[in-house]
């Protein structure tokens, strides 16, 4: 095989590590990213919790002094009861009682069952609390972990990098230029294996021709399809293949 076209290939697999490594940087983002929104969104639900609570907590107190206020009145009346002139004015004044009475019945049982819903709130609020501090911790011990994570994968580029940088400066412009037109492609790879007269790369069939070109090996043979760098692998065997003329003296 050529020194060129070994050197692509190397050059393939660098780019390959590479993609992979980018590739885990940006998972390991995401998974940091929820994570940490995880926590938040479970930090707002024990607010919103809270801040209920603490407005139910309030309505409580509003429906006390209601309830003040009609025992107020009732004190009132019921002082006013023996101070009244006529029997008229003393029905008046106990229907008057005995309605604030009703009132004031209801409006306890009212805060009766108010103070039970208070208590299953705030277990509410605990619970909602327990789970921010559940949510906090698995989000920071993810983001230790995503750290070192994190941290390998830069070096493993920046390694890489150097080792692509040192390899493709040997590579001669006519071989690496096509190469990294390529690698621009979506899957990144710009180099194929031919296996049975067929490109690895898109699975197309290859002509005898483009073969022959490629076992010739002078200059770059490209897939008529995807257009990808072709080359023999070692090892292919090419004397039981009909047309194939030649062998691989690679
Ligand atoms: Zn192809």
């Amino acid at each position: 095989m050529r020194e060129e076209i070994r050197q692509l290939i190397q050059l393939q697999e660098l780019d390959s590590t590479l993609r992979a490594l980018h590739a885990t940087r940006q998972k390991l983002a995401k998974d940091l990213a929820d994570v940490n929104k995880a926590a938040e969104e479970e930090a707002k639900r024990h607010e919103d919790c809270g801040n209920e609570a603490k407005a139910f907590r309030r309505a409580i107190d509003r429906r006390e002094l209601d309830l003040k206020d009609i025992e107020a009145r009732i004190q009132k009346y019921d002082g006013q009861l023996n101070q009244a002139k006529t029997n008229k004015e003393y029905a008046a004044l106990q229907h008057e009682i005995l309605g604030l009475k009703a009132d004031k019945s209801r409006i306890e049982d009212e805060i009766l069952k108010m103070y039970e819903q208070m208590e299953t709130q705030s277990a509410e609020v605990k619970e909602a609390a327990g789970r921010v501090a559940a949510a906090q911790a698995a989000a920071e011990e993810r983001r230790k972990s995503v750290e070192t994570a994190a941290n390998d994968a830069q070096a493993r580029i920046e390694r890489i990098k150097k080792e692509r940088a040192e390899l493709a400066a040997k590579i001669p412009r006519n071989f690496l230029d096509p190469y990294e037109r390529l690698l621009q492609r979506a899957d990144g790879r710009a180099m194929a294996p031919c296996r049975n007269y067929v490109c690895q790369g898109c699975r197309m069939a290859l002509t005898t021709n483009t073969v022959n070109l490629l076992l010739i090996g002078d200059k770059l043979t490209f897939c008529h399809s995807c257009g990808r760098i072709l080359f023999m692998p070692e090892g292919e065997d090419l004397t039981s293949i009909a047309g194939a003329g030649r062998k691989d003296n690679w």
